[in-house]
């Protein structure tokens, strides 16, 4: 694991991701920073597990330099500053299998909102965004703050 000011090129870092680049998962203020990067295998690797479920997997938001953290009220540990998370587009018609393909590829961090999903592979804890709730309980048919979801067997 490491902080870059900058993407990297794939070959410095043994790229072998093939879904996803350090740019768009580098931060994206284009003001406080050069594109800052956390590279961290082992989350790209759960990225990856996760995009065999989610296709297209489309990242929002990966990694935040602190100014930026601050700049869009993000908590001030967040995983997106001191490492490496994701917020993923969501539609309703796809939370289900999102929220799924996430706890089967091992993400822990899981942020709940209206039209992203926020991962990351800190501590276990959930939350959700303001208005989201209701959204997540409707798509799924359960609410997963109370009844949290559990890894599914993949099939061999
Ligand atoms: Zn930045
Ligand atoms: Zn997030």
């Amino acid at each position: 694991m490491a902080l870059f000011s900058s993407p990297p090129p794939a070959a410095q870092l043994g790229w072998r991701w093939p879904h996803f680049t350090a740019t768009e998962l580098s931060c994206s203020c284009r003001k406080h920073c050069k594109g800052e990067y956390f590279h961290d295998p082992r989350f790209l690797d759960a990225l990856e597990a996760m995009r065999r479920d989610v296709d297209p997997l489309i990242i929002r938001s990966g990694h935040r330099c602190r100014a930026h953290n601050t700049a869009v009220g993000g908590v001030q540990n967040s995983y997106h500053a001191k490492a490496i998370a994701a917020d993923i587009a969501v539609t309703n018609k796809d939370r289900a299998r999102i929220l799924q393909a996430a706890v089967n590829a091992g993400f822990t961090g899981l942020g709940y909102g209206r039209s992203f999903f926020h991962v990351d592979l800190g501590p276990a804890r959930a939350w959700t965004y303001p208005g989201a709730l209701g959204l997540w309980v409707r798509a799924l048919g359960f609410d997963p703050m109370r009844n949290p979801l559990k890894p599914q067997k993949q099939q061999a």
